[in-house]
């Protein structure tokens, strides 16, 4: 008998719940109805692995990667602002396939006078434009800056055919090159450099005319191999301006001839140190050698403003040789004080190096070789230890550009020395993230020109641990007042404003970086803080580390792709991190979870209307049922006050009597004696899925946090409940209290709501002023 009034009831409870799923089934069983739940796995978005490109995320058994080494001939005519150049490449075809061709690319294009990029911009006249613009725009011919192309020949001097289109140049060899294969060829060119300050881009001079001298930070300078390989073929898309490189690894030796009176850094080992340097730089450099906290000065202020009033006429070459970088960039001017600091990463000596002219001051003497060093300390803990023997930071007017060693920075304080909080900062943060890209994409070589996030947003969320690390190790850096070094990007809250914003102009962060809204938010911000969020947040930073870690070193000195990354996070992490993926990664849902609503129940020992109606409908008899406990909300008809402030057991005859049946006396003793119920009801407005961060805070003052992982929204993705037993009275409930989720809309998040105006509406407000 009893065993059939609980067959009753359970049939009770169990025709409700079917009768709901029924509902849903009807829904997703309607024609055309695609499977859009936020768990399921990304099978439709990624590639089948294979032998190039493993499953777990890692190189594949059969992984491979083209190899272009170069020597170069490179000469700078300062007085013309030129640069002519002869280099040999010899390219190894490691891939499985017979190439045709090869494709070289051609940046210094964007430049030329038959450029497509001033086409494709949409640009509408402005109501008004700085003088500087409007001549560029509207009063001089567009600057020449296009690579001529003098010859392309192979080794024995005979010319190979080659079309150019646009920042792509196709060379066809004599015959097809066979896997396993090399092929070396020659280009001479030469191409007039730009002013980078005035006419913009990433390479160029900037030029003084108080002392008519020029200060060039040359990138992208000679043709460069394309990237082939198993997921793009030729990477070929063209060079617009924005979305950056893709290049592969290679062995250079380079020749650099400028004017005797200039000093020169760049990419790679300097192999006649003694030809270009004085006894004196010699003496300082060995000194630099050992100074792991004070950076050495090799040229000082004085003897850099000592030589602006001559020019040399003779010149010097400066012979650099790098071993498997990806690229080569250098520095060179007569205008350059330099000074160099040893750091320890590992059991090895890396040299922290800064270029700057004396308008840096006071600003670069003081913390650009720190930063650089403390960069290279920071990311190598969360990757592996840099693997090159220095790193360059050289200070060029709004400039923020990353190569292999060596990179460009803002960040210049007034005429008379002053500078803000905002130009320390910037340049400070700057040059972290320019030196942290030594890791993204220097060595962890991702395709920039696709995927711009692998290397901003990879590169942006280490460059927030290790501003925070800077923060640490160099107090005297933050201004007063600061407790911490206040990173603009990385914290979930600062993301609020752009992922809550207009969605006709947001873009997921699979998007090629040329066709993006909001350059900046897209390829840095959001996937930074993603990062950010889902170690510190979702992971753990102990789960999160060591994944991280894993694939940085899978894909040191190799090409990853982001299924590659994605794979590896969760194959080192047993997290099933699909879910986050999808929705930061592919979509531009927004996270909005709050509390709905809050009901308070009590424990009683007679059936409540809910029960009474459900019997009544079923034709049951109260007798009928099983022994049960009751829950009587508070506030409603059936609400008996003298349930409150006592315990279930003791609202609960029947319970009692369960518990006295069922449990040992010394069970007894220890058993919990709750006396309120909450059943919470979480909404979730927003479209991305994340946990659900809970504080409850009880009536003594207490707090508890409380956090449901994100799956608790896998079959309600608008609202779910959780019933909570509780000894003490529950006075307020606050979803996210941290602001660690990147909440759009907070005005939900608290019970009871707060009277006061949410910080939604006041950033609402703040975008209408
Ligand atoms: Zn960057």
């Amino acid at each position: 008998m009893k065993k059939l009034k609980y067959l009753f009831l359970s049939a009770l409870f169990l025709s409700v719940s079917a009768f709901a799923q029924d509902q849903n089934e009807k829904k997703e069983r309607q024609p055309g109805h695609t499977n859009n739940n936020k768990f399921k796995q990304l099978y439709d978005e990624f590639s089948t692995p294979n032998m190039y490109r493993a499953a777990s995320g890692a190189p594949g058994s059969a992984y491979y990667q083209q190899q272009a080494d170069y020597k170069m001939d490179i000469q700078l005519d300062d007085t013309n602002a030129k640069l002519y150049g002869f280099e040999t490449i010899t390219y190894t075809n490691n891939s499985p396939d017979n190439l045709n061709y090869l494709w070289v690319q051609l940046d210094q294009n964007m430049r030329a006078k038959t450029s497509l990029t001033p086409l494709i911009q949409d640009d509408a006249a402005q109501p008004a434009d700085t003088p500087g613009n409007f001549a560029n725009k509207y009063l001089t011919d567009a600057f020449d800056g296009g690579f001529n192309i003098q010859e392309v020949k192979d080794t024995k001097g005979n010319a190979l055919p080659h079309m150019i289109n646009q920042t792509m140049m196709r060379v066809e060899m004599p015959s097809v090159l066979k896997s396993g294969e090399s092929f070396s060829f020659s280009i001479k060119w030469w191409y007039n450099i730009n002013d980078h300050v005035n006419g913009r881009g990433r390479s160029g001079y900037e030029y003084f005319p108080e002392d008519d001298n020029r200060a060039y930070v040359i990138a992208q300078f000679y043709p460069r191999m394309a990237v082939y390989n198993d997921v793009e073929g030729w990477q070929n898309s063209q060079f617009w301006g924005r979305d950056e490189f893709a290049l592969p690894f290679g062995n250079f030796e380079v020749n650099i001839t400028v004017p005797e009176d200039h000093i020169l850094d760049g990419t790679g080992k300097l192999t006649n140190r003694k030809d270009v340097f004085s006894k004196e730089m010699m003496k300082r450099y060995e000194q630099a050698k050992k100074s792991y906290d004070e950076p050495v000065v090799i040229v000082t202020q004085d003897e850099a403003i000592a030589k602006l009033s001559t020019k040399a006429t003779k010149t010097k070459t400066w012979k650099l040789y790098a071993e498997n970088v990806r690229d080569f960039g250098f520095a060179t001017s007569r205008r350059y004080i330099w000074d160099m600091m040893s750091v320890k990463i590992g059991n090895k000596d890396v040299m922290a190096v800064s270029l700057y002219g004396k308008e840096g001051n006071p600003l670069w003497e003081d913390w650009s070789t720190k930063a650089v060093a403390s960069t290279l300390k920071s990311y190598s803990r969360m990757t592996f230890d840099y693997p090159y023997h220095k790193a360059i930071s050289v200070h060029a007017k709004e400039q923020g550009m990353e190569y292999p060693m060596i990179c460009w920075n803002y960040g210049r304080p007034d005429k008379d020395g002053n500078y803000s909080d905002r130009t320390k900062f910037g340049m400070m943060s700057v040059i972290i993230h320019e030196v942290g890209h030594n890791f993204f994409p220097m060595i962890v070589n991702s395709d920039e020109r696709q995927w711009t996030w692998m290397d901003e947003g990879l590169n942006t969320f280490v460059q927030y641990v290790a501003e925070q690390d800077f923060g640490k190790w160099y107090p005297d850096a933050l201004s007063e007042g600061q407790t911490a070094y206040p990173s603009r990007r990385g914290p979930a809250a600062n993301i609020v404003r752009y992922m809550g914003g207009d969605q006709d102009y947001i873009a997921p962060i699979m998007t090629k970086g040329l066709n993006t809204y909001q350059f900046g938010n897209n390829a840095y911000g959001k996937p930074g803080t993603a990062l950010n969020i889902l170690r510190e947040t979702v992971m753990g930073p102990e789960l999160f580390d060591y994944a991280f870690r894993e694939y940085s070193n899978r894909w040191m000195f190799k090409h990853p792709t982001p299924e590659d990354f994605f794979r590896t996070m969760e194959d080192a992490s047993a997290f099933d991190l699909d879910w986050y993926w999808r929705g930061w990664f592919y979509t531009t849902d927004y996270v909005d979870i709050g509390v709905k609503e809050v009901k308070k129940y009590f424990v009683s020992n007679e059936p409540n209307a809910e029960i009474k109606k459900m019997a009544e409908q079923r034709g049951m008899k109260l007798s009928d049922l099983p022994p049960l406990v009751f829950f009587v909300e508070e506030g409603t008809d059936d609400f008996d006050t003298n349930l409150k402030g006592k315990s279930a057991l003791e609202n609960s005859k029947t319970l009692n009597e369960y518990v006295m049946d069922n449990f040992t006396a010394e069970e007894r003793a220890k058993i919990k004696e709750p006396k309120f119920f909450y059943k919470v009801t979480f909404e979730k407005p927003g479209g991305l899925v994340m946990p659900i961060i809970v504080e409850y805070t009880y009536a003594d003052g207490t707090s508890k946090t409380e956090t449901y992982p994100a799956q608790i929204w896998r079959l309600n993705d608008k609202e779910v409940s959780k019933t909570l037993a509780t000894e003490k009275e529950i006075v307020s409930i606050t979803v996210d209290p941290k602001l660690e989720t990147a909440d759009v809309d907070t005005s939900n998040n608290s019970w009871p709501r707060e009277m006061k105006a949410s910080e939604f509406d006041n950033f609402k407000q703040q975008n209408k002023n």
